[in-house]
């Protein structure tokens, strides 16, 4: 009972949090401070979309029987080794660029390399960032993953291997059979350059020809290459299984690019896509879109129901996003890497909000694509 009420004494603390957050962004870009006298910050984070007549995120789950969202066995560690990214796209919900300067430092690492030599049942270690290879300790931390014989997946931006002191990154990555998922929005120049910058869909094909040289994306090889669409504007990802297989065939039409499978996410609504909808005055009709597009069957394989998120100062959170909202991990369970306990991380109430349904619209989406689609056999 004590654990309930401290759950919701918590949702309140995450409610009044994030609406005050929200609030500020809608004073910045609209500059009506008239809203922060007529909506207090006790009321929920849905009051912004009662003008789209929206409910709640928990209220909706509940009424789908999920009264309280929880984790599951948690089988994978999604580490964030820092924010400093060679690129600045539109979308970027980490608000990332080569201006930052949170780094995981090696202690930190060391203390992730401890939870995986205690939990064996921990099989990946998903690494990102920003640009997760710009961390001067990015080798270092590979190498002692794959010592400890764990999955590590690098999400890369592809332009990262053309940074001065970087061309090594496609043998290491191979050498050391590294997963990798890398951004693609599209396989047109155009769209490509419009959401992450000039000049980027040209690295990124000749980066994506280096990595098939090395044998990624090929069957047989063992090297696994898949790469990762999301929509250009505030809409729904299209059909990931029917868009692989267009990709698949331009890029090795136009390209000679093979790859695995094609992961399509949802943009989220937080940081550089959010600031971009508030500009153009879409907020409203994105979470509209979100929540009207909310698919039950996308609860059972949410991503933060078997990972953890591991800030680059080793903070733990759910996610990912909730990471760059500053969301922790409920305080009933451990909230930093020191106190990591996966016993009681497997059993906590996961800290929720609107931008979940960002999670569960349509086939629903997470760092792994749609939940609801399955993926086409990977033969590589
Ligand atoms: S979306 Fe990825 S590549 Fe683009 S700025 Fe953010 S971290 Fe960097
Ligand atoms: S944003 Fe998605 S992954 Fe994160 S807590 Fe919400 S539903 Fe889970």
């Amino acid at each position: 009972m004590a654990q309930l009420t401290d759950a919701a004494n918590h949702e309140q603390d995450i409610t009044e949090t994030l609406y005050a957050r929200f609030l500020l962004r809608r004073i910045n870009t609209t500059g009506a401070l008239a809203m922060i006298r007529e909506v207090p910050l006790s009321q929920p984070v849905t009051v912004p979309l009662q003008n789209t007549h929206m409910a709640s995120f928990d209220k909706t789950i509940a009424n789908h029987g999920v009264s309280c969202l929880t984790a599951n066995t948690i089988t994978s560690l999604q580490v964030n080794v820092g924010k400093v990214c060679n690129q600045t796209c539109h979308h970027c919900h980490v608000d990332a660029g080569p201006q930052r300067i949170e780094i995981m430092t090696v202690d930190t690492m060391d203390m992730v390399l401890s939870v995986l030599k205690r939990y064996p049942q921990i099989a990946t270690v998903d690494i990102t960032g920003g640009a997760p290879e710009m961390n001067p300790h990015f080798e270092y931390f590979v190498t002692e993953c794959r010592k400890l014989n764990r999955q590590v997946i690098d999400r890369c931006n592809l332009t990262v291997f053309f940074v001065k002191g970087k061309g090594h990154l496609p043998q290491f990555l191979a050498e050391h059979h590294v997963d990798i998922v890398a951004s693609l929005p599209c396989y047109l120049e155009n769209n490509v350059d419009e959401q992450r910058g000039k000049g980027v869909f040209d690295r990124s094909i000749s980066a994506l020809q280096q990595l098939n040289a090395l044998g990624y994306g090929l069957e047989g090889s063992g090297l696994h290459l898949h790469l990762v669409y999301n929509p250009l504007g505030p809409n729904l990802p299209p059909s990931q299984r029917e868009l692989e297989i267009d990709y698949k065939q331009e890029l090795l039409t136009r390209f000679g690019i093979s790859f695995n499978n094609l992961y399509t996410i949802t943009n989220m609504p937080i940081r550089r896509f959010l600031d971009d909808l508030e500009a153009n005055g879409q907020t409203d009709q994105y979470l509209e879109l979100l929540a009207n597009s909310f698919n039950p069957a996308s609860l059972p394989g949410l991503m933060c129901r078997s990972m953890i998120s591991i800030g680059w100062d080793g903070i733990l959170y759910d996610c990912d996003f909730n990471q760059m909202l500053n969301l922790t991990t409920h305080p009933s369970s451990p909230t930093t890497i020191a106190d990591f306990d996966i016993q009681t991380l497997e059993h906590r109430p996961i800290v929720t909000g609107t931008h979940c349904y960002g999670c569960t619209a349509g086939s629903g989406s997470s760092c792994g694509g749609s939940l609801t689609e399955e993926k086409t056999v990977s033969r590589s």
